[in-house]
């Protein structure tokens, strides 16, 4: 068998791949939203917060539905990581189960959909009540006056606020209010950029610039955060599902495990998975989440896990 770590690089390359189809369906999405939402019902609502929200709603139902199309780059992530499991089996490459007959159905495909679908609209509905989290965080702050309300709206309409999380809207907020309060000539670090605070102070037209442009590259980040990790979770599901298949038709030997590898500087939750081995058909386990069945095991993990003998 091939060293753990060719395991894992080559894992990762066959993950990644399906990382741009699954960018450009988040991009879409936040599109869909925007257009579902009704710039007259949210510019009606601007003085009231609660109004606001309901204003925002179609947002998050039009973000959701913009999210439908990922389920074929999760079933694709999914085929790519049982393929990739059949070139590391003791041996060389095999092929783990028989070419279906002519009129039968693939056996890989069928699994790959039943996972993929699943997958999926767990994944919209986390996703989607994530972005209606970092619109409560926008009119949270119109609420208790930390945003003023027509400055809110303006965000809304005009720039790229919506489709952040929680978090990133926070921050992005935060990095707003800050820029607002900082002294002539003071650098402000942001999103790996530079702003820096002219000699006249701030003016509100530069405040939403400087706003709507962090707001792009979080919306960015948070994109790739998301490609990442659901193709690691489609690509780690099919390969998972390989390794059973096969044991299940003898073409393992019964001594098969896996083992986790975190290869790079693991985070605290990965580094307690690191090295664990068990046996293909039982979960790991951490301290910190508790069972697992494969990575990632947070946002942005990097993990995979490989076959080893014994
Ligand atoms: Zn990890």
């Amino acid at each position: 068998m091939s060293a753990a770590r060719d395991q894992v690089l080559a894992f990762r390359r066959v993950a990644a791949r399906h990382e741009a189809a699954v960018k450009r369906i988040v991009a879409r999405a936040v599109s869909k939203g925007r257009r579902a939402m009704s710039r007259t019902a949210v510019r009606r609502a601007a003085n009231n917060p609660g109004r606001l929200l309901l204003a925002l709603a179609p947002f998050a139902d039009g973000y959701a539905a913009g999210l439908l199309p990922l389920e074929d780059p999760i079933i694709l992530a999914f085929m790519a990581g049982w393929r990739h499991a059949e070139r590391w089996f003791p041996g060389g490459s095999v092929n783990i189960l028989a070419l279906p007959q002519r009129g039968q159905p693939d056996p890989v495909v069928e699994e790959a959909i039943a996972w993929g679908e699943q997958f999926t609209a767990e994944q919209i509905v986390d996703l989607t009540g994530e972005t209606r989290q970092g619109v409560r965080e926008l009119t949270a702050r119109v609420m208790t006056d930390q945003i003023p309300a027509a400055q809110a709206t303006r965000l809304i309409l005009d720039q790229s606020t919506l489709g952040l999380d929680r978090r990133r809207m926070a921050g992005l907020l935060s990095f707003r209010a800050r820029a607002a309060r900082a002294a002539p000539g003071a650098v402000l670090q942001a999103g790996g950029r530079r702003y820096l605070v002219p000699e006249t102070g701030m003016r509100v037209e530069r405040l939403d610039e400087w706003t709507g442009d962090y707001a792009s590259t979080l919306l960015l980040g948070r994109s790739d955060t998301i490609a990442r990790t659901v193709s690691v979770a489609g690509a780690s599901a099919g390969q998972l599902a390989a390794w059973l298949a096969a044991q299940a038709d003898g073409l393992l030997g019964g001594g098969q495990r896996k083992r986790w590898e975190s290869l790079l500087l693991p985070c605290v939750i990965c580094r307690d998975l690191n090295g664990q081995t068990v046996p293909l058909h039982e979960p790991f386990t951490s301290k910190y989440v508790g069972v697992v069945t494969y990575p990632p095991v947070h946002p942005n993990c990097r993990c995979s896990v490989v076959l080893v003998d014994g």
